[in-house]
């Protein structure tokens, strides 16, 4: 059976030769520690858990969830109330926040709601690779802006050509970025939102990690900078604040016009998040007491522990201030894929190669955080045998 023409223009997952090989060691009966993945592994909060089964087992959430696609409105309120305490951003519960199944489904749901077939959107190379699944799944043309180190990891939006400018209809962004772990700053959110309106770009501003900052980098929204709303969306989840990456919901804020959008994409395709799920979702906004920041102290920690062992071994950097992942350069000499093939072949230490991310992606690894402190000492004491 042969499936859709636009299935196929999504470029095979880079990671699959290396699972193979994963796979192949595990059953040679090989110890591989994963540090490829962010998927934090402690549990979730047991005050959200406890709402979820609490709330499981009244049958009126049994049906299809309150105001359907939009998510409870209590829900949205208590968004609202989150971003005016954590980012002093104003939001209308009613028409400018949208609950999600995850910020991912919000990426691809932006796309159906906003784009044209044959309209460019920008992304940023390296980016998360979901983006231009979601842009060719709706029939738009990805175009790769390139963030490099010297830059910050910031695009230069002065460098994107007009024409090309002039046909994009939307752009992703990504700070606390994935994979670099770079932080925007406001100047950049200013001139983005100047950028988006001089050629009606709408932004997906995809923000799951902005409360994972480090070395007292400020907690940063693009709807903090002024006319943010008259130009995009910002996607935000509870998966990596909250360790709820399995639970599956997110939120969308902004522009009304976008939110409607995506709004009736939903209406038409998923109907909603578990009832249960979201009043989950609401102990956890209203019940943070401090969840955060220890899994921010312990990330800290794994944080310094592979700075070190890397500086051990003659890998010396600045790291970016936010994310749970550290975008380390591959020792001089080798390229991404022959780092991340000797770590595997020589102490089966799984790590994302750079180039997973796009081709400026070249010349480095991306190492998370979200592994057990036991197996991390393990595998940077792996790591610092081999190499020195
Ligand atoms: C993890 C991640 C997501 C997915 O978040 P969900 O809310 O779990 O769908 C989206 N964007 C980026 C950049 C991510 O790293």
């Amino acid at each position: 059976m042969e499936t859709a023409r636009r299935l196929q223009k999504i470029p095979p997952y880079l990671f699959m030769e290396l699972r193979k090989k994963i796979n192949q060691a595990k059953s040679d009966g090989v110890d591989v520690i994963s540090l490829a993945i962010g998927d934090p592994v402690e549990a979730t909060p047991a005050s959200i858990i406890d709402e979820l089964c609490r709330t499981a087992r009244d049958p009126q959430n049994h049906r299809y969830p309150t105001d359907e696609e939009k998510g409870m409105l209590a829900l949205r309120r208590e968004i609202a109330r989150w971003y005016a305490r954590r980012y002093s951003v104003e939001l209308h519960p009613e028409n400018e926040i949208l609950g999600l199944i995850g910020s991912k489904e919000g990426c691809h749901h932006f796309i159906l709601a906003r784009v044209n077939p044959g309209d460019i959107v920008l992304m940023t190379d390296p980016g998360y690779p979901a983006y231009r699944a979601s842009i060719l799944m709706g029939e738009g043309v990805p175009c790769n802006v390139p963030i490099l180190a010297q830059n910050d990891y910031l695009p230069v939006l002065e460098d994107i050509p007009s024409d090309v400018a002039k046909k994009a209809s939307a752009m992703f962004l990504n700070y606390p970025n994935n994979p670099t772990g770079a932080c925007a700053t406001m100047g950049f959110l200013n001139k983005l939102v100047a950028f988006a309106r001089q050629y009606d770009i709408a932004v997906c501003y995809d923000n799951p990690y902005s409360e994972i900052v480090f070395d007292g980098q400020e907690r940063i929204s693009f709807l903090q900078a002024p006319g943010a709303k008259d130009v995009g969306i910002e996607l935000n989840s509870f998966s990596k604040p909250f360790n709820m990456c399995g639970w599956r919901i997110g939120m969308a804020c902004g522009n009304p016009d976008l939110i409607a959008g995506i709004s009736k994409v939903k209406e038409n395709t998923d109907s909603g998040i578990f009832n249960a799920v979201q009043f989950a979702a609401i102990q956890a906004l209203t019940g943070e007491t401090g969840f955060i920041e220890e899994m921010l102290s312990i990330y800290g920690r794994r944080r310094e522990l592979v700075l070190k062992t890397l500086q051990k071994i003659g890998i010396d950097f600045q790291p970016p201030r936010g994310t749970f992942y550290l975008w380390a350069p591959a020792p001089k000499g080798m390229t991404s894929l022959e780092f991340t093939n000797r770590l595997f072949d020589k102490t089966a230490v799984v790590v994302a190669a750079g180039t997973a991310y796009g081709q400026y992606g070249e010349g480095f690894i991306r190492i998370s955080l979200t592994v057990p402190d036991d197996r991390l000492k393990e595998a940077m004491e792996r790591i610092e045998k081999e190499f020195t």
